[in-house]
């Protein structure tokens, strides 16, 4: 039980450290997606944004940032998070950004420091 215990450790801290370290390259979430915001019904261009990850708290959900990401700015120039508990290969993201999303969310920014 002990060595269990011990090995899962090693391995935890081992994919951490490497996973961290390794992490390179562009996950593209382009493909097979529409270039149209469906929000706000104009074309999009494909941008490189940092790709973000890791469980959130259920306030995450609810918090007003989050809320007015879904509803407002689905789009905008911001960071691609795929939720998920461990590190992607990949450090960034391809994901269309709209240009009406990333407007209202520089404002939205601007107005909720
Ligand atoms: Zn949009």
């Amino acid at each position: 039980m002990r060595l269990t215990s011990f090995s899962f450790v090693l391995v935890t801290v081992w994919v951490l450290c490497i996973g961290c370290a390794s992490r390179r390259g562009t996950w593209d979430f382009t493909s097979k997606q529409s270039a149209t915001c469906g929000l706000h019904k104009v074309v999009m261009t494909p941008k490189r944004v940092n790709l973000a990850f890791g469980m959130k708290p259920n306030t995450y959900y609810e918090a007003p940032a989050y809320k007015a990401m879904v509803q407002t700015f689905p789009h905008g120039d911001q960071p691609y998070d795929i939720g998920t508990c461990s590190p992607p290969r990949q450090r960034y993201a391809r994901v269309y950004v709209c240009p009406v999303c990333a407007e209202v969310r520089r404002q939205w920014l601007a107005e909720n420091k």
